[in-house]
């Protein structure tokens, strides 16, 4: 029998769970299945602002791809993807080029900088570990070289956060908690440090209730988070930047910008050449590119709509783990003819951590708040890793710390 060659892209929420489906549920008579990943590891994004602050060591959020993956069943391949070519069923890799029957392209995000000036060459965004261990270093860096130098640079000292959304928010939170410690190490007043939200809105977090909302502002300001709302952020550099409130544009120096106010799809899909809204594929009811019949999109890649509300869903992890379960189902019933279903998102609530013990919640219809809402977070993450990887992973990797 010629065996089908079923090709992902991504070991990231989306095509680990769909790699880890289709192992237990396809034999290796009928397909070859091949996974294809910048690292050998995958990582657990909802975690990067965590490392990024520096109050969770990265070894925690990373999981190696060989660890989950059984390779006797699916290729593992460490290469970086450069493009598709979906009329030749071609991906080109940096180091070669690779043929499949089924494609499954789950590549996540990118920062999207909107062109503003020195914003990609000075800023730092949360993105992949990479970017969270050197947020990291560049905060012990900059207290570190705080007396060492004899005339006192504020900049090292002032932390902007660009947007309150949800990333923004949730790294100032854990930004919060590791300052005191970045203090003490370091001999500088908590008072001298300061950590600042710009964002554009009238407020932040849109999207989460109002009075959650009030709730984390709360929180972020009595640990000495500022909020400068309404307020556009204009140019980055190396020791400044630029925001511009009620048409008067202010300076502020610093020499930590983090970038948390936008993210595009993987910029492979867009110069692969497939039909993008915003960058992203909007992808047919099973998932497929609506030009391609075997090429499938998950995860930030792909643009699905709410029909009650006729806007996209945000791009979530929530999501993309679900559609990995549809996305499974669908390559299979390709390989073995059988029909496609239709993906139906089972929204289950929003859970925005606001350091360690603090988060807000909005979960089966009930606002949560405080450590019963960070309870749910811990408890939400763990289930995934049961999911992906069993008892096994969830005790290597699991959070267990609810009460402290
Ligand atoms: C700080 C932060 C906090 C978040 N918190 C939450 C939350 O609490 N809840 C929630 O639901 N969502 C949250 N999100 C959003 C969520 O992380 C994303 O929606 C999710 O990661 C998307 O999953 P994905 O499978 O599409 O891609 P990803 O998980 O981003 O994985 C993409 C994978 O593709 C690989 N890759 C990328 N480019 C290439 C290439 N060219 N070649 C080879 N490999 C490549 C990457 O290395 C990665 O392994 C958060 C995001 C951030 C940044």
């Amino acid at each position: 029998m010629n065996k089908k060659h079923i090709v992902i892209l991504g070991a990231g929420y989306g095509g680990m769970m769909t790699a880890a489906k289709l192992q237990k549920t396809l034999h290796t008579n009928e397909a070859v299945i091949t996974l294809i990943n910048k690292n050998d590891y995958h990582y657990q994004t909802t975690w990067l602002h965590e490392n990024a602050a520096g109050t969770l060591h990265h070894d925690r959020t990373k999981i190696k791809i060989k660890d989950v993956i059984d390779s006797n069943k699916v290729n593992i391949v460490l290469d970086e993807v450069i493009c598709i070519k979906p009329e030749e069923k071609k991906v080109k890799l940096a180091n070669g080029v690779m043929n499949y029957d089924f494609l499954v392209i789950g590549l996540g995000f990118e920062p999207a900088t909107f062109g503003i000036p020195g914003l990609s060459e000075h800023a730092f965004t949360i993105g992949n570990i990479n970017n969270a261990r050197l947020i990291r270093e560049q905060l012990d860096f900059n207290f570190a070289s705080y007396h060492n130098e004899l005339e006192k640079n504020d900049a090292r000292l002032n932390i902007v956060v660009g947007g309150g959304g949800f990333t923004g928010i949730e790294f100032a939170g854990e930004l919060a908690n590791r300052i005191p410690h970045l203090c003490e190490e370091y001999d500088i007043e908590k008072t001298q440090v300061r950590i600042i939200i710009i964002e554009g809105a009238p407020t932040v977090l849109p999207g989460f209730d109002e009075r959650l909302v009030s709730y984390a502002i709360n929180s972020l300001e009595s640990r000495g988070v500022e909020f400068i709302n309404g307020a556009l952020l204009k140019e980055c550099n190396q020791d400044y930047i630029v925001y511009e409130k009620d048409g008067k544009r202010t300076e502020l120096p610093t020499m930590t910008t983090i970038w948390a106010a936008g993210v595009r799809a993987n910029s492979v899909v867009e110069r692969s050449g497939f039909e993008t809204n915003r960058g992203k594929v909007e992808v047919r009811n099973d998932l497929r590119t609506p030009d391609f019949e075997d090429v499938f999109v998950i995860g930030d890649c792909a643009l699905i709509k709410n029909e009650a509300t006729g806007k996209a869903f945000p791009p979530t992890a929530q999501i993309a783990i679900q559609q990995a379960e549809t996305v499974a189902h669908n390559v299979r019933a390709k390989v073995r003819r059988n029909e496609l279903k239709s993906f139906c998102p089972n929204l289950q609530g929003t859970i925005a951590s606001l350091g360690n013990d603090d988060a807000i919640a909005e979960v089966f219809g009930r606002n949560l708040f405080g450590w019963k809402a960070a309870f749910m977070k811990k408890m939400s993450d763990n289930r995934y890793l049961l999911k992906l990887g069993g008892i096994g992973l969830l005790m290597k990797k699991g959070k267990f710390n609810f009460f402290y």
